[in-house]
């Protein structure tokens, strides 16, 4: 794909995101790191990799795709949000790039290799602001047979969640809440377009999981939880799995408390009440169980990042021979 184009009068339009962000030269874009150099829009951080470990899948969190794999995990600097409780702020909101090392596409998916990783994770700080470089490192990946896994806010552009077909093959998607207004005002993007985004997300035949972070007075209400789970419900399916997350204070937003369990636990059982099959709580040491929804034998347990005890059968149920939604080892 173009990753941008020329617009109506005389800038270049950046294409990466919703944003679509209409540049004069040596303008940057809203994210901080996209840039009208005169001929084109450069990724500037383009092989500048801010943060890089090896995680759990489970860490993502991805609890249908490859459980138990470790997934080589990177970030770079900038974002196209500004949340109040960024936990990766550090990063997230710096527009200072380290340009001092710059690591290849090839090089990313020999490490990934070399360390016996499933899949490299484009996590962090939002993905989509450096596309190019996270789709030239997939690409080099496949050649390995290794997957590739985005962490979002699912506000990409629709030309680039076309071009993910085929090339990312999991999302998880921060669903932050179900107010036009709090998105605009704390967030950035816009609730609609994220929502339009998650649709698509699947129409392009990647894996999705949402996670809702549960941030106190923010999106805690039982009605706005409804709301969330009725459009996962109607939208995207019972089989996208949930994860219900607990806020601590960090940032921006210190003055509210840690989420109460009582609060997750609300936000649970509305989700399991309206049949969604999978939900999940994280961040608490709670244990996270994948039940079969045909005979509710125990699958996968979980507690945090760690696989407590794995039960399936060719990506299927032992006792019943249903097939769990995800992505699994045959
Ligand atoms: S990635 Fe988004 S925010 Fe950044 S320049 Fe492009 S359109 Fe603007």
């Amino acid at each position: 794909m173009d990753y941008f184009k020329e617009s109506s009068n005389g800038k270049l339009t950046c294409l990466l995101c919703s944003y679509y962000c209409d540049l004069k030269e040596d303008q940057v874009g809203i994210c901080g790191v996209n840039k009208n150099t005169g001929e084109k829009i450069d990724c500037l951080v383009y092989g500048h990799i801010s943060a890089f470990n090896i995680d759990p899948v489970e860490k993502k969190p991805l609890y249908h795709f490859l459980p138990t794999s470790k997934s080589l995990s990177l970030g770079t600097v900038g974002c196209n949000f500004h949340c109040k409780f960024c936990q990766n702020h550090g990063i997230s909101q710096e527009k200072r790039i380290d340009k001092s090392k710059y690591t290849s596409a090839k090089d990313v998916a020999k490490i990934a290799y070399e360390k016996k990783c499933a899949s490299i994770s484009y996590t962090y700080n939002e993905p989509t602001i450096f596309y190019p470089y996270a789709k030239d490192i997939a690409l080099e990946a496949k050649k390995y047979n290794i997957k590739s896994v985005y962490v979002s806010n699912g506000f990409e552009s629709k030309e680039v969640i076309h071009d993910m077909r085929g090339v990312i093959d999991a999302i998880n998607v921060d669903l932050k809440s179900f107010d036009e207004k709090y998105y605009k005002k704390d967030l950035g993007g816009n609730l609609n377009q994220v929502l339009n985004n998650l649709v698509h997300f699947l129409r392009n035949g990647i894996w999705l999981e949402i996670t809702t972070l549960i941030v106190p007075t923010k999106n805690d209400s039982e009605l706005e939880l409804r709301k969330i789970v009725k459009f996962i419900k109607e939208y995207l399916g019972v089989n996208v799995p949930w994860h219900i997350s607990a806020f601590h204070p960090d940032y921006k937003e210190l003055s509210l408390p840690r989420t109460s369990f009582e609060s997750l636990k609300l936000a649970y059982d509305i989700a399991k009440a309206e049949g969604l099959n999978y939900v999940y709580i994280g961040n608490i040491g709670y244990e996270n169980n994948t039940i079969c929804p045909k005979c509710q034998t125990k699958l996968i347990s979980r507690e945090y990042f760690k696989v407590k005890s794995y039960n399936l059968k060719s990506g299927a149920c032992p006792n019943c021979d249903y097939n769990l939604h995800g992505m699994f080892y045959k």
